[in-house]
């Protein structure tokens, strides 16, 4: 994936951006249809470019339900562009945690025993170290 590659202070920079204040930017996504009407007549029945719409609608899973809500055709782009900046936002987030974890994971792994610790988080870690390096993105 992409995030494992970026460094430590494109994290910091981004996130310390996004947290000094606060932007418009949403969670959910932007659904767009087009409907059928019921109406006796209505080409829409026959012919899909008839059809009534663009509907836009955002959802959003919040506690274990869906929530929906009915967006303008006006408003559509600008919450297309909020939900694209709250997806970075997630990814930054997801980084910070990364970076959070490997220092926790330092941290803890300073309580056990020196030898011990150099012989099993030592090769582990730089057989990992080597993986990445073969993406072409580092
Ligand atoms: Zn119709």
């Amino acid at each position: 994936m992409k995030h494992s590659t970026a460094s430590a202070a494109a994290i910091r920079g981004r996130l310390t951006a996004q947290l000094a204040d606060p932007i418009p930017m949403r969670r959910g996504s932007l659904t767009e249809r087009t409907v059928k009407c019921s109406r006796p007549g209505c080409p829409c029945k026959d012919r899909p470019e008839a059809r009534h719409g663009p509907y836009f609608s955002l959802t959003r899973s919040v506690a274990g339900t869906t929530q929906t809500r009915l967006i303008a055709e006006e408003q559509a782009d600008t919450v297309r562009r909020q939900i694209e900046t709250g997806r970075q936002f997630r990814d930054a987030t997801e980084l910070y945690w990364g970076a959070c974890e490997r220092l926790a994971d330092a941290e803890i792994e300073r309580l056990v025993e020196p030898a011990d610790r150099r012989e099993k988080g030592g090769s582990v870690r730089r057989s990992r170290r080597r993986l990445r390096k073969k993406s072409p993105r580092s």
